[in-house]
């Protein structure tokens, strides 16, 4: 229990260049993970020196996967899934959502909500995921706070509740009001780590003294409307997901984020309970189970290894323990499992529900699978969602026919990409959210499958996913449309809709048919 209690789960999530990666750094220096800032970005670099593929990464400056890091801090241990940046991987992070029990948002306050922020906030929300929202760059000039607040609720759709409050911003930042402590935190620009605190009442004149008469009087009366705005904060809306507590700062000079941290702490949930398809799974149940939700691509291009990221749900994982790898009906131990640090990763004996650990895989996982002490279980809530992009896969050299096979099925096991196959020319179709992955997938095959593949167009508006009460309409659907059926992997029915236009008619057309944009439904 107290494992459990004291597990934070979650991940910073953000449009590129709202200052993510800068505030992930920052809680890594606060939970003493790394010395100095900067470490999180030259991680990066290094490990781009010694990994072939991710020479994509270092050219464009992206962050292409997913990782892990975890400290401890004040009696907590927080385990931070990060994720790519680049909207063409949206898909991945997608997937990470899955594995957390919360995730904290990053906006730009010139910016405002951007279209990831959007796109992520929508799959938060399908999952009741609590979110805390964090405005950044405050020490810029940016946006009314007021507004600023408005647009989330507006664009986000979600309630929001201010716990921090700015002093002006930009040039005029003079710090934040932290309503959830009571707090007068000042600003210096200067000092990298200690943010001055002072405990006063926001009545009194001591607060004059410390930020002028002009803006004293412009606080009381921006924290008498908020009050008046903005219901009073309580945690368990939050945790149900349906109000966001938000905070103002400045990630790069460390401000607002220990006080956004030590929130967080207090209030984020610990591991809640899973969804599997055949009961729900509680975190104290004594018994390990897990699903995988990740897999990495080759860190060493000398070995072809790849690390399966398992999430575990309940019990207490233990290192060359049996357990059953319930889709292949195998059983497996594993004797050097690993958990991630900042920097490193180190082997573990044992871990609790909520912790990400690290499982070698050559080839045995696929995203999805649940592993059990026996039970056959299967869990929920890995949706794949409807690609906005497709392309015909060729094969560019007839010697390696096998090679290029073996290497896409594997690539989709990975959760690179989506296949379909079309039921009526028998060819393959990759649908992507981004032109990146279809390099990715390219450059992959060559230099870990030795294969080679060519793009032809397809034009593809969408692809969902349909069922049907009524299997006389399902039949009498598919043979109109043979043309534009396809399968996926799991098997499953997909119609490939060459225009809007077409599937709003086959909407009307077909009233007992179900559309699905995503695979879960
Ligand atoms: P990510 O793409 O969301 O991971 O964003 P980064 O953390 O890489 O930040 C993007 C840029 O914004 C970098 O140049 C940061 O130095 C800068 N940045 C991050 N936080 C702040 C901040 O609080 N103030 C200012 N002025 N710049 C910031």
């Amino acid at each position: 229990m107290t494992e459990i209690e004291r597990r934070r789960t979650f991940a910073i999530i953000s449009h590129p260049d709202a200052g993510k990666t800068t505030l992930t750094e920052k809680f890594l220096l606060f939970g003493g993970q790394i010395q100095v800032a900067g470490a999180v970005k030259s991680n990066k670099i290094r490990k781009t020196a010694t990994s072939d593929w991710m020479d994509i990464e270092k050219q464009r400056g992206i962050s292409v996967s997913t990782s892990v890091m975890e400290f401890d801090y004040e009696g907590y241990k927080v385990n931070i899934l990060d994720t790519p940046g680049h909207q063409d991987f949206a898909e991945d992070t997608y997937r990470t959502l899955t594995a957390v029990d919360s995730a904290i948002i990053v906006v730009d306050s010139a910016k405002g909500v951007e279209t990831q922020t959007r796109k992520l906030m929508e799959v938060c929300r399908m999952r009741n995921t609590p979110v805390i929202i964090f405005i950044n760059k405050m020490d810029r000039e940016g946006r009314d706070p007021f507004d600023l607040l408005d647009e989330l609720e507006e664009e986000l759709q979600i309630n929001v509740r201010p716990l921090s409050w700015p002093i002006n911003q930009g040039a005029r930042f003079k710090g934040v009001f932290n309503i959830y402590e009571n707090q007068l935190q000042l600003f210096t620009p200067d000092k990298q780590r200690v943010t001055e605190k002072v405990e006063v009442n926001v009545n009194s004149d001591e607060l004059n003294g410390h930020i002028g008469d002009q803006d004293a009087q412009k606080l009381r009366d921006d924290l008498e409307l908020v009050d008046g705005v903005y219901p009073e904060f309580d945690v368990n809306t939050y945790r149900e997901g349906r109000v966001a507590p938000v905070f103002f700062g400045s990630a790069l000079n460390n401000f607002g984020v220990q006080e956004l941290l030590n929130c967080f702490v207090e209030i984020a949930p610990s591991p809640k309970p899973t969804m599997a398809e055949e009961r729900e799974v509680q975190p104290t149940e004594p018994k390990f189970t897990g699903f995988i939700f990740k897999i990495t691509a080759n860190i060493d291009p000398n070995h072809r290894s790849c690390i399966a990221f398992c999430k575990i749900c309940s019990g207490k994982f233990e290192r060359n323990q049996p357990y059953r790898h319930v889709r292949l009906d195998k059983t497996l131990r594993f004797s050097s499992p690993t958990q991630f640090m900042a920097q490193r990763k180190s082997t573990i004996d044992e871990a609790y529900p909520g912790d990400i650990i690290g499982l070698p895989d050559n080839g045995i996982f696929k995203i999805g699978d649940t592993l059990t002490e026996g039970e056959l279980l299967h869990f929920r809530g890995l949706p794949s969602f409807s690609p906005e992009m497709f392309k015909y896969i060729e094969n560019d050299d007839p010697m390696k026919a096998k090679q290029l096979n073996k290497g896409i099925e594997q690539l989709m096991d990975e959760g690179v990409a989506q296949l379909f196959v079309n039921q009526f020319n028998g060819r393959k179709i990759i649908g992507t959210v981004g032109q990146l992955q279809f390099e990715v997938i390219e450059y992959r095959l060559q230099n870990e499958y030795n294969a080679k593949c060519r793009w032809e167009p397809v034009h593809l508006h969408k692809a969902c996913w349909i069922e049907s009460d009524d299997p006389k309409e399902l039949e009498n659907f598919k043979k109109r449309k043979y043309q534009y059926m396809a399968k996926d992997r799991e098997g499953r029915d997909v119609f490939l809709a060459d225009s809007g236009y077409v599937l709003s008619m086959a909407q009307q057309d077909f009233e007992h048919i179900k559309f699905h944009f995503t695979s879960e439904f």
